[in-house]
């Protein structure tokens, strides 16, 4: 049985679990407000250059805090255990094409191309939130970490008795350094190479991404070579 000590420790953990979930879930509102004020400034054609330039750097940092709140609020359901799955069927080629077109903005601002081959037509069931969370931060990153005039390429085929399917996000950007792949999926852990290339980042995305995987019997793992590319899997 577990002492008073460990008992009281035990709640003071969830409270404090509790608290990021309410203050993340808290800062949403706001956060949306910001950014769609900037927008509106943006849009007007009067105002001058310089309150655009402002107006630009309040949407970018906007999005900067949304993700962040947004890794943080994944964070806390995974650690309060809160998590639970409304599976769906999902057509996966219409599912990323929509998903595509949400990131297209990064994709364009950067010369990308991005190519999709799904092979296969059967709806699979999943769950249609949580699976555009795991994919959309493994194809950010491979946006973010892939040079102009890259090339991401996302692909699923099914994996034959196993009732899996098998997707496949690749990219041909600054790949991850050999001695630092094992910890690529700790918690706020960013390597070197990511660190030094002025991007930006928390290192929870694939904390989160690893965990809901798991949450769902399914496996994540990599293969990078350092200036070459990453193929996540
Ligand atoms: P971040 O917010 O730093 O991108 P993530 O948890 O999403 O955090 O990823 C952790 C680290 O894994 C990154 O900081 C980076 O070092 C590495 N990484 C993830 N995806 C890629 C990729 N496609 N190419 C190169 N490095 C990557």
């Amino acid at each position: 049985f577990p002492s008073h000590d460990t008992t009281h420790e035990l709640a003071t953990e969830r409270a404090q679990k509790e608290f990021v979930s309410l203050a993340s879930h808290q800062l949403r509102t706001p956060i949306t407000s910001i950014k769609w004020n900037a927008e509106i400034i943006l849009s007007n054609n009067i105002v001058d250059k310089e309150v655009k330039l402002a107006a630009n750097d309040i949407y970018k940092e906007g999005i900067r805090m949304e993700k962040l709140v947004n890794s943080l609020l994944n964070l806390s359901r995974i650690d309060l255990g809160t998590i639970k799955f409304n599976i769906q069927e999902l057509y996966l080629d219409k599912y990323t094409e929509e998903i595509s077109q949400t990131l297209k903005p990064e994709i364009n601002e950067k010369n990308l191309s991005f190519e999709t081959d799904i092979k296969f037509k059967n709806p699979i069931k999943n769950d249609p939130v949580y699976l555009d969370i795991i994919l959309t931060n493994i194809l950010y990153n491979a946006i973010k970490y892939t040079n102009t005039n890259g090339i991401i390429r996302l692909k699923a085929d099914i994996i034959p008795d196993k009732e899996k399917v098998l997707i496949t996000i690749s990219d041909t950007g600054i790949g991850i350094p050999q001695s630092q792949q094992s910890q690529i999926f700790s918690r706020l852990f960013r390597a070197d190479n990511a660190k030094n290339s002025h991007t930006d980042g928390n290192g929870l995305g694939l904390y989160v991404v690893k965990k809901l995987i798991e949450l769902m019997n399914g496996n994540v793992w990599f293969e990078s070579q350092e200036n070459k590319g990453t193929t996540f899997l």
